[in-house]
């Protein structure tokens, strides 16, 4: 597969056109942003354990019956992926208050949620990508039906209810996490960019110590320490 022209450039993966139209290379970055690129930063090869961990996470999810955009891992920080249309929406589901989340509605910190809250937000860094409901969804037309926006809440909840119970049994409980969709060529709705501690909460069951992006954004250091120590969780049999 021959990598052709950078297509895009995000804060956390750069996408590039392949010799098939319907392919691109995703490649994983080093580089880290929090709080809408105000702080950044870089820890050599996160990217690769990206990589590592988000084709785990895709594969375990195929396996369970959910459609994704995974083709196959070229390299250490590289995937083959199908193109689609992102939908520009970030399907948020939380299993415990933390973040924004807290921030917005006053929740304690660490409170386990009654049901797994899925959200969405409106993907665009000039607005700060904000809250959204369905209507607005429906109004400014970042789906293309109501049936989509049932399918992505019941994507949501599925890609938490297989990913939950597989962390709880290596001892990490998944606090929240950010899942992105597009639709291929035939409308089908694959699930796309990546699942990894940039774009999860991670808490250890029995310290509830972070393992993921809030080690970066919260200046607790550790950061790639905190990533192998997800991936490792991840291989246990
Ligand atoms: N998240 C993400 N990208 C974003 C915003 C949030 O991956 O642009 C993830 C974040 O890592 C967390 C979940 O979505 O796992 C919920 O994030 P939250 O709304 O609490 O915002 P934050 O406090 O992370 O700014």
């Amino acid at each position: 597969m021959e990598k052709r022209d950078l297509l895009y450039e995000g804060k956390g993966k750069r996408l590039y056109k392949t010799d098939d139209e319907n392919l691109l290379i995703s490649v994983f970055k080093d580089d880290l942003t929090a709080f809408n690129a105000q702080k950044t930063g870089s820890e050599e090869g996160k990217g690769a354990l990206n990589c590592k961990i988000s084709t785990q996470l895709f594969h375990l999810l195929e396996e369970n019956g959910i459609k994704t955009h995974l083709v196959k891992t070229l390299d250490d920080s590289s995937q083959l992926v199908r193109r689609v249309d992102i939908i520009p929406l970030e399907v948020v589901v939380r299993n415990i208050a933390t973040g924004s989340l807290t921030k917005r509605l006053g929740i304690e910190d660490g409170k386990k949620l009654p049901f797994s809250l899925v959200e969405f937000y409106y993907k665009d860094d000039s607005l700060n990508d904000p809250l959204v409901n369905d209507e607005h969804c429906l109004m400014m037309d970042l789906v293309k039906s109501e049936s989509d926006l049932e399918e992505l809440k019941r994507l949501g909840r599925e890609i938490n209810f297989i990913l939950k119970s597989f962390f709880e049994k290596r001892g990490l409980n998944l606090v929240d996490f950010k899942v992105e969709f597009g639709t291929d060529k035939d409308n089908n709705i694959l699930l796309s960019d990546e699942i990894s501690p940039d774009s999860c909460r991670f808490w250890d069951i029995k310290t509830n110590k972070k393992l993921d992006k809030d080690r970066f954004r919260q200046g607790l250091g550790d950061v790639k320490v905190a990533y192998e120590e997800v991936l490792k969780r991840i291989l246990e049999k």
